[in-house]
């Protein structure tokens, strides 16, 4: 049994199932975030610091006083279009803080340091689906922040696990943990919505080189992210190599197989728009995850497509059976 996990960012969505996990295992975790996007109801798995993750001083007093020997670090902002139309504010929220805050963790004597990185890192990949040896090329300034951070813990000294997650989604609904953005861009939700409004989702582009031509993504649900977490810090607890690791299921749904799942698991239509493809979406990014399956032992068992968009559409119902 380890020391107290430092949960930063542990007020926002997967932040917040993943500080669920922790303590479901027997830790103790403390979370650290700012409100800057989370939730303060999301909190209820350890006591809350609210606060800054670059606030030295902060930090510094929390990692001592609450012997904390293990951080897992969400803090971030993640939505690839405003990074775009305003990448200083992603180089100062992801790299600079982040930064800070390793800093203050490494001198702190942290032994394990878990991130939340992206398949942004890669851009546009040459291989899909993609292995995590493939070379780091963002082509959106949350990737390269990102790419950033990771740069910055791996020369800390501190023992580490990389962690690029490909499309988080899914929810816990017996919780009420789910995605709760503001505002919401992601497919899963706005298609769920279209389907409750009759408001009609757009498809982001018809024409990729896809079998049916819209974008293909590995949709990972958020249990198995958070499950990834804690077999990462086990492997650093237990003296493995630091190291990356992609999280995804290998497979990987198109936009239009995702609008078929909702319309199977809610029994109803979603209506549709054909649009202009977004700009800065790869085609397909899949991943090859089998190194977290040799490495972590890491299987995500609950990521069927079905499955995914049924504990979405609970949570947006507010089911919570
Ligand atoms: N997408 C779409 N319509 C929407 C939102 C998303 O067609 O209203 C597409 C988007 O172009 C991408 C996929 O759905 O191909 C997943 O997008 P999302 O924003 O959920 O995740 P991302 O892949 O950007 O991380």
């Amino acid at each position: 049994m380890g020391g107290n996990v430092l949960v930063t960012g542990g007020a926002g969505y997967i932040g917040s199932v993943t500080a669920r996990a922790f303590a479901r295992s027997g830790r103790r975790v403390v979370v650290l975030d700012d409100f800057s996007t989370g939730h303060a109801d999301n909190v209820r798995w350890g006591p809350l610091v609210t606060g800054d993750i670059a606030d030295k001083d902060l930090v510094r007093g929390l990692v001592r006083d609450a012997q904390i020997t293990a951080v897992v670090h969400f803090a971030a902002k993640a939505l690839v279009g405003e990074s775009v139309r305003d990448p200083a504010l992603y180089d100062h929220w992801n790299r600079e803080k982040t930064e800070a805050l390793v800093e203050v963790c490494a001198e702190g004597g942290v032994s394990a340091f878990v991130f939340s990185s992206t398949c942004a890192v890669y851009g546009t990949p040459d291989q899909v689906p993609i292995p995590v040896a493939h070379d780091r090329a963002p082509v959106n300034p949350y990737g390269v922040s990102k790419a950033r951070c990771e740069d910055a813990i791996a020369g800390s000294g501190m023992p580490h696990a990389l962690l690029r997650y490909f499309n988080a989604a899914g929810a816990v609904p017996a919780a009420r943990l789910g995605e709760r953005h503001d505002p919401e861009t992601h497919l899963i939700p706005l298609t769920l919505r279209a389907r409750v409004t009759g408001n009609p989702l757009t498809i982001f582009g018809t024409d990729y080189p896809t079998p049916d031509g819209t974008c293909i993504r590995d949709y990972i649900h958020v249990l198995d992210l958070a499950d990834a977490h804690l077999r990462a810090l086990a492997h650093l607890e237990a003296g493995q190599p630091s190291g990356a690791w992609n999280l995804g299921t290998g497979g990987g749904a198109s936009v239009r197989e995702v609008i078929q799942a909702v319309e199977r698991v809610t029994e109803g239509k979603v209506p549709v728009q054909e649009g202009v493809r977004r700009e800065g979406d790869p085609a397909a990014l899949v991943a090859d995850a089998r190194s977290a399956e040799r490495d972590l032992g890491w299987h995500p068992a609950h990521s069927e497509l079905d499955r995914i968009v049924a504990d979405a559409w609970a949570y947006e119902r507010g089911d919570v059976a």
